[in-house]
Order: structure tokens, then C-alpha cells, then sequence
């Protein structure tokens, strides 16, 4: 197959990009490298770096491509409450132009990385898609906008839309920026280093942890799946896992003695989120295979700069 991936350089468009290449299909990936890497992507994926509203650029590269995958995205939630225009600009405006340059190509398939975020804080655990979404802040916001655009214009237009709500993804490679970083990477670098991992509120807000590769594997099966047009599909582990058992594991996991530090619980996001993949399950036979501990080690094993951490 033909696939044009947006957000190719980042850190789950460049493993989907591989994966495919893998495969042996088609990939075009495109990245205007605002965070993402270039050189994370393998030689035979064709790379072509601009920007998702561009839509000219759009008509070219969708030519020919039978499914796109839309990962380009602005995806700090604490950074999107400082600049909620840009956060619309890019997560709203440019999944807008994607779908309209779609529309004039002709293109049969999208499938929309979303996020478990858009729930934020709900009472019923786990999230189950018949819930109604309560986000909490501009990124959630923005990607609950673009889920609606994406499933109307899909439908307006004759596009087979697919929009999976992706829960918290770690692995090798994630984009590891110096203010407000991911938890997990952040964290394997502070062990590594012997610094501190500071939890909040005893650290009992929980997470659904999910590994690069699962997600992969749900974003590879929803390309061709039947019958999934104008779902949104959850994609976790399924697992709930608090923010004290997360340090306690990496701490076991990389043998580091740093300190587990306990700071007030702060208000930004969700106290609790975990994944139905029930659907998930049904619709894309998916079932997550790498268990958090798993995760963490090939992780620390295949990511060069963890190793580096330990070096510095
Ligand atoms: P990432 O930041 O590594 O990847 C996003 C990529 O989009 C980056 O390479 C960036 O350079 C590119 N980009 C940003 N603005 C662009 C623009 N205007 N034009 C073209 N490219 C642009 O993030 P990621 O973790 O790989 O996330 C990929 C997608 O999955 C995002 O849409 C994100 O919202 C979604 N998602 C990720 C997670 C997660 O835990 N990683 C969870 C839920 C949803």
C-alpha cells in the first residue's frame, strides 16, 4: 500500500514510518522537524519536510496514497495552556487542510492519532468511548476539535475516517524537550543520572502506559480494518498504573538509589485514567503485548541516550 504519514519524524510517526518500510509498502512521511528527527527514519522513507497546512505541498504528496496517517501535532498539554492560538493553528487548522487536500486527491483512508486526554477527569474508570469527553486543557481541546473535522468531513466527502484515542505512549526515541518532558523518559534520565523523581500528591494520580510498539501495531491494523469507519478507538494497555509505582518500577528497573521527592499534588490533568480496549479489541484485534516492566527495559536497553546518562 501507499501511505503518507504527517509528523513522520517524530517519535511514534517515525516508528509507524519504519514499521511500514518494514513491510515493504510505500511511505511518504512529512515533518515540518519542529520537534521531530529526520534521521530517526529509515532510508526508504521518503521524506519531505513542510508544514501540515500547507496545501499545495498536501496535493502533491497525497497523490497516489491509499491511507494517511495524521500524527503532526503540537503535543505538550502544560505548553498548550500557554499558547492555545498556536495549539488550534496546527492540531485544529492543519488537520482542516489535510482533510480538504484529501478530499480534492481523493483519498479513501484516514486514521487520526487522538488522545486519551480528551476524557480528562471523568468518575468511571476505566474510559470507556461512550463517554463524554471533559478535556481540560487547549492540547485536549484542540484534539477533540480535530476528531469532529476529521469524522465530518470524512463523512461529507466519502473518506473512511478512524480516530484512535492513543493513551500515554513511551518508548526509545520519544521527543525528550527541556521544559515539561514526558514523564517516562524524563524520569529513566533523572534515575540514570542518580537525580530525584518528583511525584505529586503521593503520587497516586494513575496512568495507562502504553508501549511504542503496541501502538504501532493498533495504528498498522486500523489502515485496513472493515467495518471501522467513523470510529474513535481507544489505544492502551489497559493496565492503571499510579505515578509512585511508575518511579518505584524504573528505580528497580535501572538499579538506580535516586530519591522518590513528594511535592503537592498539582491540579493540571486527570486524576485517574485508564483504557476500555474493549473496542480496540473487537474492531482491530488488537491486544497490547509489552507489559510496563517490559517497556521500561527495552526502553533503557535501545534508547542510546539513557546509556549516556549513565556515562555523564
Ligand atoms: P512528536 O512531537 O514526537 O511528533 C509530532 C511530530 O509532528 C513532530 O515530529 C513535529 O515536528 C511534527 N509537527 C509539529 N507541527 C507540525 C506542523 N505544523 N507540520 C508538520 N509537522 C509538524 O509526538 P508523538 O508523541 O510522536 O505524537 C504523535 C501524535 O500522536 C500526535 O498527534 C499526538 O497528539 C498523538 N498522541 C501521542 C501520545 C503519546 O503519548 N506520545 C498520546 C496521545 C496522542
Amino acid at each position: 500500500m501507499n501511505f503518507l504519514i504527517t509528523g513522520a519524524a517524530g517519535f511514534l510517526g517515525s516508528s509507524l514510518a519504519n514499521q511500514l518500510a518494514r513491510e515493504g509498502h510505500l511511505v511518504r512521511g512529512l515533518d515540518d522537524l519542529s520537534s521531530g528527527d529526520p534521521d530517526a527514519l529509515y532510508k526508504d522513507v521518503h521524506f519531505t519536510r513542510g508544514d501540515v497546512n500547507d496545501r499545495p505541498k498536501l496535493w502533491s504528496l497525497l497523490q497516489d496514497v491509499d491511507c494517511v496517517y495524521h500524527l503532526a501535532a503540537r503535543v505538550r498539554v502544560a505548553e498548550s495552556l500557554l499558547y492555545p492560538r498556536e495549539y488550534t493553528e496546527v492540531n485544529v487548522g492543519g488537520t482542516v487542510s489535510l482533510m480538504e487536500a484529501m478530499r480534492d486527491v481523493g483519498v479513501r483512508r484516514v486514521v487520526f492519532a487522538s488522545s486519551g486526554a480528551v476524557y480528562g477527569d471523568q468518575q468511571e474508570q476505566p474510559l470507556n468511548e461512550a463517554a463524554a469527553p471533559n478535556p481540560r486543557s487547549p492540547y485536549a481541546v484542540s484534539k477533540l476539535a480535530a476528531e469532529y473535522y476529521v469524522r465530518t468531513i470524512g463523512a461529507l466527502w466519502g473518506i473512511e475516517t478512524v480516530c484512535l484515542r492513543i493513551f500515554n505512549a513511551y518508548g526509545p526515541g520519544q521527543h525528550l524537550p527541556p521544559s515539561h518532558p514526558p514523564v517516562v523518559p524524563a524520569w529513566l534520565r533523572q534515575a540514570m543520572r542518580g537525580g530525584s523523581l518528583v511525584v505529586h500528591g503521593e503520587g497516586r494520580q494513575t496512568r495507562d502506559f502504553i508501549y511504542v510498539n503496541d501502538v504501532v501495531r493498533s495504528l498498522t491494523a486500523a489502515a485496513t480494518a472493515p467495518d471501522v469507519n467513523q470510529l474513535v478507538v481507544n489505544v492502551g494497555s489497559g493496565q492503571e498504573t499510579s505515578m509512585r509505582d511508575l518511579a518505584q518500577s524504573i528505580l528497580r528497573i535501572t538499579g538506580s538509589d535516586a530519591e522518590i521527592l513528594d511535592a503537592p499534588r498539582s491540579e493540571a490533568g486527570a486524576s485517574r485514567m485508564c483504557a476500555d480496549t474493549t473496542l480496540a479489541a473487537k474492531m482491530l484485534g488488537f491486544q497490547p503485548r509489552t507489559s510496563l516492566e517490559d517497556g521500561l527495559r527495552q526502553t533503557l536497553q535501545e534508547d542510546p541516550r539513557f546509556a549516556q546518562a549513565v556515562r555523564a
